[in-house]
């Protein structure tokens, strides 16, 4: 199977409307590259979703911060193209430049971009909304396929898609992990040795406090204790954030009584890793 490439935000609206006309219907990817088994699952479970698969690799300036990674992002482009292959991508939309002179215009999810990463990245979610905003009406996709590693960002996305009536049916896949229970990131290459090791403390964190809301603990603040216990343990990491929330509004919760998330942020260095944990409630 070929991959077509297209780096030409016109030429792939164009091709788009084209396959639109034709009756295909279209899952879109988007990534930032340097393609993990994370992403890869996103791309298998788009597969199945729709006739053509297109994913997108854009390291998109505008949600970075000044002092961020934006320079030294890794990229891989022809390891990513090789990988959507194998995927079952038929088309890789890997634009040179997404935002035209004079670009001014922003898409702000009010309430759910504020907490969280939100807090710690001022704009970085205007960012993730106005970008994917342009790859949707770019890609023109019914179905589009986002990662819970990054949960408030699928919380926001939800919620613009529903509020600005785009009309695509987004989809959340599961966190990927690499054996031991990190969750994986194309940050994650950045980390030292000892990093590496001590930066387990953010999924053993959630674990612990999963444990407890399992064993029935529901008190927002000894189940926060819990995980802040185990990751107190790695002397390298600062935590940026550790929060308990409501998982649709994203709204703090003291007592677990409808589906919630706790979600982390943890710094080694320059690194900053991020990660959660759902907890549910089982249903009466
Ligand atoms: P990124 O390239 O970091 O912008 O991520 C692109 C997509 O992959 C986003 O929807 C992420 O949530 C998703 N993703 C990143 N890491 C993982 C992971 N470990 N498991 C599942 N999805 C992930």
């Amino acid at each position: 199977m070929t991959l077509e490439v297209i780096r030409d935000r016109v030429a792939m609206r164009a091709r788009a409307e084209d396959l639109r006309r034709d009756g295909r219907t279209i899952c879109v990817v988007p990534t930032m590259g340097f393609l993990h088994d994370g992403h890869l699952s996103l791309l298998r479970a788009g597969r199945g979703k729709a006739d053509v698969l297109i994913m997108t690799l854009f390291v998109n300036p505008t949600q970075f911060g000044p002092n961020e990674d934006l320079d030294r992002y890794p990229r891989d482009e022809a390891g990513d193209l090789a990988k959507a292959r194998e995927c079952g991508v038929d088309i890789a939309f890997c634009p040179d430049d997404m935002y035209p002179e004079g670009y001014q215009t922003h898409v702000r999810v009010s309430e759910l971009s504020k907490p969280l990463c939100g807090a710690a990245r001022p704009g970085h979610f205007d960012g993730v909304a106005s970008v994917v905003t342009k790859l949707f009406h770019v890609t023109k996709p019914h179905v589009a396929v986002f990662g819970e590693k990054d949960f408030q960002q699928l919380a926001l996305l939800r919620r613009m898609v529903e509020d600005l009536d785009f009309g695509i049916d987004i989809v959340g896949m599961p966190i990927v992990r690499e054996a031991d229970g990190l969750a994986l990131s194309s940050r994650n290459k950045y980390l030292s040795g000892d990093e590496r090791k001590q930066a387990l403390c953010l999924s053993q964190g959630l674990a612990a406090s999963r444990a407890a809301f399992d064993a029935g603990e529901r008190n927002a603040e000894a189940l926060l204790a819990t995980a802040r216990e185990v990751m107190d343990g790695a002397p390298l990491g600062t935590i940026d954030y550790l929060e308990l929330r409501d998982a649709r509004s994203l709204e703090e919760v003291s007592q677990v009584t409808a589906p919630a998330v706790m979600a982390t942020a943890v710094f080694f260095g320059k690194t900053r890793l991020i990660d959660n944990t759902q907890l549910t409630p089982p249903s009466e």
